[in-house]
């Protein structure tokens, strides 16, 4: 699909992905904080699991679950606020750009 600006036609088009960047950015401040929570019970899992191995295990699990909670809970909170984030794009925001006129425009979808 090649876009074209709708006020005078030019192809020099720039999108602009403001909300996908800032849903993005919120979504894994969000996921981490809530990973942080998951990082407690992970850590307390991993020290239970890894203390059949020994007080060494024990802390090496709990350093695996804490790390494992706080990824897993970042990285969902990021694909959440980057889907999140695409859908303001292409509903709310204007999408693209013109680089001739400056000219800000959404694409009609259907
Ligand atoms: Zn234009």
């Amino acid at each position: 699909m090649i876009l074209q600006c709708p006020s005078c036609r030019s192809v020099r088009i720039a999108a602009n992905h403001t909300g996908h960047k800032v849903c993005t950015s919120v979504g894994t401040v969000a996921g981490v904080a809530s990973g942080i929570a998951a990082a407690t019970s992970g850590a307390r899992i991993g020290a239970t699991v890894g203390a059949l191995a020994g007080p060494a295990g024990s802390a090496l699990g709990g350093l695996a679950g804490a790390l494992l909670g706080g990824l897993v809970g970042g990285v969902a909170g990021g694909s959440a606020g980057a889907a999140l984030g695409d859908f303001i794009d292409e509903n709310i925001l204007d999408s693209f750009e013109c680089m001739e006129c400056g000219h800000t425009f959404n694409v009609d979808t259907d």
